[in-house]
């Protein structure tokens, strides 16, 4: 081990490709003092096997833009550091072999070509001249990437750490960190044999020891290794450099050449978690045993696919380890409960094609405290210490390994680590033969099956067998009433004489309200992008709640607790398990509440946005006129200990009033016809309140400003080039689900962020941003001839800036 300083103003544990690319990329933003601290060697966990595959898309436009960043990167690294990166882009093929896969693969080329990537649809024949030794007797049509390419993962790796050392970053090999120094909740240094490193920001970037590294400071990082597997064949007829990479998803596997040979990489439905209790000590460079048995089916198909295998040997059986997450999804970011510590790590198998824009990213994050964009889907803040049991993640990551590969289909569920975290009325909502969907681990009803269905998903890209429950759902709410358990909602009470002053500071709107009263608010980053959306409460003068969404739970306290100044006399304190919460929605829920209260309901008394304790079925909970559907309405918090006494009254109360209980999907179907927006998909970190036509929660002029305020300022009043459109089909047998591309007069404008069938207005709904070049009046988003593309087709559709469902918000109000 070279010498190692006492201080640094970046320590880096872990010289894979991540860690050397974030210190790479730190450098070029300026910070050199960067300290990479490497177990073993450089790039001897995961990076030097790698199949080096690199797709110039992914799943979302943010993740894309970093994958898209990245090829780039590796291909002028050489030229910047004289270290080559064997990058070569053939380009890539994606085959289909039935029609789901087929509409898949249509739907993913409309998505990226609104992302502008490079995706064409071929015939068979045109992927089979692409790709000779293939057999296209199964194949129903291909996709053609021409960007894609592959590079060498350790020459790559390479590239990045001295492109970092020739900024000024230092890496030292066989420095193991042994543990993070912590000190008043913030990560101070670390500690390794030779001695101890102080500094100001910490990163980890273990590779398959990051969740070890994370648990030490109590910071999840719910990762598993799996062991992931590929062959490599003798030299092989027809193979040479530019041969593009081929991928058969349908069968698991994915075709690469590899210097004369043919590599086959496998993705098995379901795999096989490795190290379960604990990576061996002295693991560098290494390789797990071969499994033919396990890899049989995949080679089988293999040899049906490629039909010259079968004239050759092979060479290589390759089983080595890779980080894989809960959510197939990596792990990036501050983490939520100990400052100055970041996290890049759970890759995926996408670790090389990631690592470039992740390591700018992180980077960025480091420097300026916030992501360059929207992170969300990849942000350590999403995850909960549940999530990071090995009871969960082991049977979990087998699953999702494999769904990497398998049908990415609507509204899909895991199957494994179910059950976990439930709301306290749950025994009831299953009674009711509920269908769930799992957010955040948390089981929700996504709809409700008719008595002696078994309410389990059959999926497809058509209408799927829950819709006719769902459909009933939604016009109860609308015709009459229904009752959702939203007990998931996350809850934060804010109090203390202060807590006024830091929700104002966070919040858009004006939180200084009457007690009583309830306010619809975002809260925005410093460049006016929406991080939140939430409502706040106020119940007393110093006391406040905060009810958000049970996915964005740390990352909104995480927010939230940024801005606390150190001499705030405030304390934020999640109660969300303290409270279930209903909602009871639809023009009769007056009605059925006035049943079992004698609270003064009237209007007048009782007027939308107010938020009241009152005495329900004798018991005490909080009241507010608020809804996310559409409809007149109450949320009623009530303490768990009374909620199933409270829920019971509700349901026998609403029976003659034609009461239904209602699922997420009808909540999702409900909110999109009324235009509701949702975090996330329609309103985002990227985009600001003026452009989401949330305008109205913007007090402009409150006392002491807020947070994103300067850098809207020189917006305000004035034209936007982008906004927020609402569309509804004119096909009603057409379905939106998001991502679909937007045209505006022949001309493509922007995509769908997120759609539903509406069962009022008979159509699909979606919301999606216009983006009109320039800046233009609000009126002239809805002219011209708009149409959305679904898998390859144009469809016509009504756009609109006002809800096209009750505009006027008169059966809110009533
Ligand atoms: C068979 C296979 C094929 C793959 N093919 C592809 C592909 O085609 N394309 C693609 O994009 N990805 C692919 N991947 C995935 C890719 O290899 C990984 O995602 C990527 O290498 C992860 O990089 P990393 O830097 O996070 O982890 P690593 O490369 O594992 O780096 C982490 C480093 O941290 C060090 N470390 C751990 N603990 C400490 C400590 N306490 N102190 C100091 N150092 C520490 C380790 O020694 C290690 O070197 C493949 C993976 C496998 C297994």
């Amino acid at each position: 081990m070279s010498s190692l300083p006492s201080h640094a103003q970046v320590v880096i544990i872990g010289g894979g490709i991540v860690g050397c690319s974030t210190a790479y990329h730190l450098t070029k933003l300026g910070i050199t003092d960067v300290l990479v601290l490497e177990r073993k060697q450089l790039t001897s966990g995961t990076t030097w096997h790698a199949a080096g595959l690199l797709r110039s898309a992914l799943a979302s436009y943010n993740l894309t833009r970093l994958a898209t960043y990245t090829l780039d990167l590796y291909a002028r690294l050489e030229a910047e550091t004289g270290q080559a990166t064997g990058v070569v882009q053939p380009g890539s093929i994606s085959i289909a072999t039935n029609k789901e896969r087929w509409e898949e693969l249509l739907r993913g080329v409309g998505m990226l070509h609104s992302f502008d990537v490079a995706a064409e649809p071929i015939s068979p024949n045109e992927a089979q001249q692409k790709w000779p030794l293939m057999n296209v007797d199964d194949v129903v049509g291909a996709v053609w990437y021409p960007r894609d390419g592959k590079c060498n993962p350790i020459d790559t790796c390479m590239a990045l750490a001295r492109g970092a050392r020739m900024s000024g970053a230092r890496i030292i090999e066989n420095a193991k960190v042994t543990r993070v120094l912590v000190e008043n909740g913030r990560a101070i240094g670390v500690e390794t044999p030779e001695g101890v490193v102080y500094a100001e920001k910490v990163v980890n970037c273990a590779g398959i020891w990051s969740r070890d590294v994370g648990l030490q400071v109590g910071v999840d990082v719910p990762l598993q290794a799996c062991e992931h597997f590929y062959v490599v064949t003798d030299p092989m007829d027809g193979m040479h450099p530019d041969l593009p990479v081929m991928r058969d998803m349908d069968h698991c596997a994915y075709y690469k050449e590899d210097a004369g040979k043919l590599l086959i990489g496998a993705f098995e439905p379901v795999a096989k978690p490795w190290a379960v209790d604990g990576i061996p000590e002295d693991f560098a460079f290494g390789e797990l045993p071969e499994d033919y048995e396990h890899l049989a089916p995949i080679l089988d198909d293999a040899l049906r696919r490629v039909p010259s295998l079968g004239k050759v040997g092979i060479r290589k059986f390759f089983n080595g380890p890779e980080s894989f997450t809960v959510d197939g999804r990596y792990v990036l970011g501050p983490a939520p409960d100990l400052k100055n510590f970041f996290v890049a790590a759970g890759f995926n198998s996408i670790g090389i094609q990631s690592g470039g824009g992740a390591g700018l990213a992180l980077a960025h994050w480091v420097m300026h405290g916030e992501p360059p964009f929207d992170l969300w889907e990849v942000d350590v803040a999403r995850f909960f210490p549940h999530q990071n049991a090995k009871s969960f993640l082991v049977p979990r990551v087998s699953e999702s390994l494999g769904l990497l590969y398998a049908m990415h289909w609507p509204f899909r569920q895991y199957e494994s680590s179910r059950g976990v975290r439930t709301s306290p009325l749950h025994a009831r909502i299953v009674a009711a033969g509920a269908g769930f969907g799992e957010v955040a681990g948390y089981e929700r009803p996504n709809w409700f099956g008719a008595p002696g269905e078994t309410p389990n998903y059959v999926y497809s890209y058509g209408r799927q067998n829950w819709f006719e429950a769902s459909r009933k759902e939604h016009m109860a709410v609308r015709e009459r009433v229904g009752l959702f358990d939203q007990s998931c909602f996350a809850k934060f009470e804010v109090k203390g004489p202060d807590a006024l002053r830091l929700l104002n500071r966070v919040s858009c709107n004006d939180v200084e309200v009457a007690p009583g009263r309830v306010v619809y608010t975002q809260w925005l980053n410093t460049k006016g992008g929406i991080e939140a959306d939430l409502t706040v409460m106020r119940r007393r003068e110093d006391n406040f709640l905060v009810i958000t969404a049970v996915g964005s739970q740390l990352h909104d306290r995480r927010h939230l607790e940024r801005y606390i100044d150190p001499s705030d006399r405030v304390a934020v304190v999640d109660v969300s398990s303290g409270y279930a919460m209903l909602g009871l929605m639809g023009p009769r829920a007056r009605e059925v509440m006035q049943v079992l209260t004698s609270a003064d309901l009237s209007t007048t008394a009782f007027p939308f946005g107010a938020s009241r304790e009152i005495e329900l079925a004798g018991m005490p909970v909080r009241a507010t006129r608020i809804t996310y559907v559409g409809e007149l309405g109450y949320e009623i918090l009530v303490v768990t200990g009374y909620a199933l006494h409270v829920y019971d009254a509700l349901v026998t109360a609403g029976e003659p009033h034609g009461l239904k209980l209602a699922g997420y999907h009808a909540m999702n179907s409900l909110r999109i016809e009324k235009a509701y927006r949702h975090w996330g998909h329609d309103i985002t970190p990227d985009d600001t309140p003026i452009e989401a036509g949330l305008g109205f929660c913007i007090a402009w002029d409150k006392a002491g400003g807020f947070i994103g305020r300067d850098a809207l300022l020189g917006r305000r009043g004035k034209q936007s080039r982008r906004r927020l459109v609402q569309f509804l089909l004119e096909d009603p047998e057409a379905l939106l689900y998001h991502d679909e591309p937007i045209w505006r007069d022949g001309k493509r404008v922007g995509r769908i962020t997120s759609g539903m069938f509406g069962h009022t207005l008979g159509a699909a709904v979606g919301l999606g941003y216009a983006d009109l070049g320039e800046p233009a009046p609000a009126e002239e988003f809805i002219k011209g001839r708009y149409e959305i593309e679904i898998a390859g087709r144009r469809i016509g559709a009504k756009a609109s800036l006002k809800p096209l469902y009750d505009p006027q918000s008169a059966r809110v109000r009533g």
